[in-house]
């Protein structure tokens, strides 16, 4: 197994596979033992246990089962070789720890060096670009924009002379060149590599001078000769990422892993290396809509809570500046059961439209289907407005969506729910200059929530003159806009009915 040759981005169409020379093979291989240097020979054949293991989320079971219960999914469990996975090894790799030393908590430390992409947007959700020496790993549905997005920051980064290695074992080096190409991209100086097995990745990196970012298209493809399970089986994937992160601890080279999520868990998905890298970020949307949400879920050094908003275009994903004008640009104004958010989303603030529909339901058990919020929380404002509002509502279809494809997280969109609910309820459309936000308690009262004023504030500056919500605090309310405050749900249930009537009346 000798490393492998890098292609740069420019060149020639043709493939790299026969690109390993013999003397290189023999420098190479001196790292390769030294990893391999834990498993000794025959180590392989010695046992072969068999476990099951879920590939959705790498739960252990004793049998084969349908459903897993660690995590609920069907389907997904796996006979699987685990006798030479993580942590198995012999004893004598144990034995031989040296002490280290301790520091005291007070002192200076430096903040870690990171890799700034240049793309606003990825920087945003990475905390200011990928840290050196940690790894990441990017998710989402197979074809969302993943490897696009990061053969585009590589291109940026190796255009401002960074070294940048980009390894694909779902394409051949001919394919990413040619998507390069479309992208307008073709002349960067990025290092390709087309491979799936580990230790030529790793022999190849450590081969030459260090790389600033190692982008691994996907780790889903990865394979290593330490385990015997199949590509693609929990075992190899864990293995192999870990092989990676280890890589990145120890070369300072910030390591990005790409993860395909997967509907049929035939395949390992993202979730089972989740605890083994420094960051997990998430891509979302659909290929319905054009824009695409990264999401960050995990960072060891920066916040959790950031996204960053891209739309597809045909050269590639662009950033999107305004994400709430984006999400409010098809906004039926004048349509009864629609109602704008104003949510934040980490530091940011954006607007959003939450669309609902009520109808009379022919059924027994009446419909309810939630795009892009969360159902039992529908559930409960459905229960607090039949309850403590006096609002037949609960015998109706009630269908709620969220435009655009965007997905809400706070309890501070219950009002906006419920606006949107008894708007298309009582079939008058709310007045179209509003924002709503506020949390509803159980009791039926409207509670204040976190960061009034910047909400009020994006608001202001897309041009919506009102604002329902809950008590505001002094000094939170900007000048220029209205506030409607309300302490009671009932209370402005009772104003959108009333101003429905009126409507009907004229
Ligand atoms: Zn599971």
């Amino acid at each position: 197994m000798g490393p492998l040759e890098f292609s740069p981005a420019k060149g020639e169409m043709r493939s790299v596979t026969a690109a390993a020379g013999c003397s290189l093979f023999v420098l190479a291989f001196a790292p390769i033992v030294g990893y391999l240097s834990s498993t000794p020979p025959g180590h392989l054949m010695a046992r072969t246990k068999t476990s099951y293991v879920c590939q959705a989320c790498g739960a252990l079971t004793t049998k084969w089962q349908g459903r897993c219960e660690a995590c609920g999914e069907w389907n997904t469990i796996v006979e699987e070789i685990v006798d030479s996975g993580v942590g198995a090894g012999p004893k004598s790799a144990m034995a031989g720890g040296r002490p280290i030393e301790l520091l005291p908590l007070a002192g200076e430390t430096e903040t870690a060096a990171r890799v700034e992409t240049g793309i606003g947007e990825l920087d945003r959700v990475t905390g200011g670009g990928f840290v050196m020496g940690s790894a990441v790993l990017i998710g989402g549905d197979p074809g969302i924009g993943k490897s696009t997005l990061l053969l585009q920051a590589a291109a940026a980064l190796a255009e401002r002379g960074r070294r940048i290695v980009y390894v694909s074992g779902e394409e051949a080096v001919a394919q990413i060149r040619l998507r390069a190409q479309r992208l307008e991209l073709g002349d960067r100086p990025v290092l390709l590599a087309s491979e799936t097995n580990v230790e030529i990745i790793l022999a190849t990196l450590q081969n030459g001078p260090p790389p600033d970012l190692v982008i691994i298209d996907s780790i889903q493809t990865l394979w290593t000769d330490r385990v015997e399970s199949a590509p693609g089986t929990v075992t190899q994937v864990r293995t192999s990422a870990q092989a990676l992160t280890r890589f990145a601890k120890k070369s300072g080279a910030a390591v990005v892993l790409v993860g395909h999520v997967t509907k049929d868990g035939q395949i390992a998905g993202p979730r089972v290396v989740e605890h083994l890298v420094d960051a997990v970020l998430y891509f979302e949307g659909d290929s319905s809509h054009t824009f695409r949400i990264l999401r960050g879920v995990k960072n060891r050094y920066g916040a959790t809570d950031e996204i960053g908003v891209f739309e597809m275009s045909t050269l590639g994903l662009r950033e999107v500046a305004n994400p709430s004008a984006l999400f409010l640009d098809q906004r039926d104004k004048d349509a009864a059961g629609s109602a704008v958010f104003a949510g934040m989303e980490g530091t940011r603030p954006m607007l959003c439209e939450v669309q609902a529909l009520v109808s009379p339901s022919p059924l027994g058990t009446p419909r309810r289907a939630v795009i892009g919020w969360d159902s039992s929380r529908l559930s409960m404002v459905l229960a607090v407005l039949e309850t403590r509002c006096g609002v037949r509502i609960g015998a109706n279809d009630i269908y709620l969506n969220v435009a655009g494809g965007l997905k809400i997280n706070e309890p501070a969109a219950d009002l906006a729910v419920a606006a949107a609910l008894i708007s298309s309820l009582t079939g008058s459309p709310l007045p179209s200059s509003n924002v709503y936000f506020g949390e509803i308690s159980l009791a039926g009262g409207v509670r204040p929530v976190a960061h009034a004023a910047q909400r009020l504030r994006e608001a202001q500056k897309l041009g919506f003159l009102g604002a329902v919500t809950g008590r505001l605090g002094k000094g939170d309310v900007p000048n220029g806009i209205a506030v409607g405050e309300y302490a009671e749900l009932a209370e402005l249930i009772g104003r959108i009915a009333a101003r429905g009537q009126r409507q009907a009346a004229e």
